[in-house]
């Protein structure tokens, strides 16, 4: 009866730790936070800093595989753990995707289109690059973002003096606007073997910078919706990965796929797997990490998953009412404003 060991115990960490325990695995996750999400699921959580030598020690000791359910987990820690049990994703997959500049950079290297971008190291950096991009752009922190924190929208008449300090002179990057139809999302999976498995993508509407719904199928023509598959075998492939990963795409008017970004781990805009397909993003993950088959996810509904937001959550009672609804709540004590307590999936089978 083996362990899973998981870097961080929010939600993603809590949904990985049921989809473990369903398969008969034992579940070991370190969170700073004794109330993480993941602790109430887990059977060992080591409240500990992830910079915490002796804590990733404990966690490598206990487990038989490693794997994180955080982007920002400190690419050290996991590889003071590969050291002594393997640790999957692939730690340079953490890596690459940490950095906004080294991640475009990865994809264009594969062929795989983005948003122009640039470095954005000072304001004369940052004007330079507004004009080259025609007067218009996004600027990003490089790291950390994420729900759409640390972005700025800049327009030519924008007064660039200062940007650099208003972001506390950390690395920046600017990017292009894309003038996108819609965004999608595919999540994907590689096991051990170099098996892979794409669910359908995800049509995502965001709402103040969240993620807000994802509809499958999304409104996309079979060669979109077969080369954003594709370009996620390639980011996979290429990092030799091991487990899921979320890839977001922008789609222009005229069928142009370009990748956004990639979270390696599982995504948001997946959490409908879990009530549509036979085969959960959750479970493959794990499956992925103890070298199970991955078959095709065999999706039998059409859905719409919604986030519950904030207060949001008190909806639960009203959508537990709903046929062909499924409710997944996080166990978060406090429902602050922005924060993701729970979603909501509602089902339309797909017949014959
Ligand atoms: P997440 O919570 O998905 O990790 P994030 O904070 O890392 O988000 P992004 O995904 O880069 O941020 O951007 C958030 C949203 O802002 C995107 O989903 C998209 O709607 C919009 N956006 C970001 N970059 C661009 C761009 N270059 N052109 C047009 N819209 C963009
Ligand atoms: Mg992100
Ligand atoms: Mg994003």
């Amino acid at each position: 009866n083996s362990t899973i060991g998981i870097l961080g115990g929010g939600q993603l960490g809590r949904m990985l730790a049921l989809a473990a325990a369903r398969l008969g695995y034992r579940v070991a996750i370190l969170d700073p936070d004794k109330s993480a999400p993941a602790a109430q699921v887990a059977n060992i959580h080591i409240a500990a800093p992830y910079e915490d030598e002796s804590a990733l020690d404990e966690l490598a000791a206990l487990a038989d595989v490693v794997t994180f359910e955080w982007e920002n987990v400190p690419v050290a820690s996991a590889r003071r753990i590969e050291a002594r049990t393997p640790v999957f994703p692939p730690p340079a997959a953490l890596e690459a995707a940490q950095d906004r500049l080294t991640e475009k950079r990865f994809l264009n290297d594969l062929g795989i289109e983005t948003a122009p971008f640039h470095a954005v190291d000072s304001d004369r950096d940052a004007q330079d690059a507004l004009f080259e991009l025609g007067g218009t752009g996004i600027i990003k922190t490089r790291r950390m973002g994420y729900d759409g924190k640390g972005q700025l929208r800049l327009r030519g008449s924008d007064d660039l003096g200062g940007l650099h300090a208003s972001f506390n002179s950390v690395p920046l990057i600017l990017e292009g606007i894309v003038p996108f139809e819609r965004e999608i999302s595919v999540i994907a999976a590689r096991g051990q073997d170099g098996a892979f498995l794409a669910f359908d993508p995800a049509e995502n509407v965001h709402r103040d910078g969240i993620l807000h719904t994802s509809t499958v199928p999304a409104t996309v023509t079979p060669q979109v919706a077969h080369d954003a598959k594709d370009a996620a075998r390639k980011i996979l492939d290429a990092l030799d990965y091991v487990g899921v990963i979320g890839v977001e795409f922008f789609v222009t008017h005229d069928d142009r796929l370009l990748a956004n970004e990639i979270a390696p781990r599982v995504h948001n805009s997946g959490h409908w797997t879990e009530a549509a397909c036979v085969l959960s993003q959750f479970e493959a993950h794990i499956r992925a990490l103890v070298g199970l088959p991955l078959p095709d996810a065999f999706r039998h509904s059409d859905c719409v998953m919604e986030n519950l937001i904030g207060d949001e959550v008190t909806q639960a009672p009203t959508l537990a009412a709903e046929p062909g609804a499924m409710v997944h709540l996080y166990g978060k004590a406090e429902a602050r404003p922005g924060r993701k307590m729970g979603h909501v999936t509602r089902l339309t089978p797909r017949l014959g």
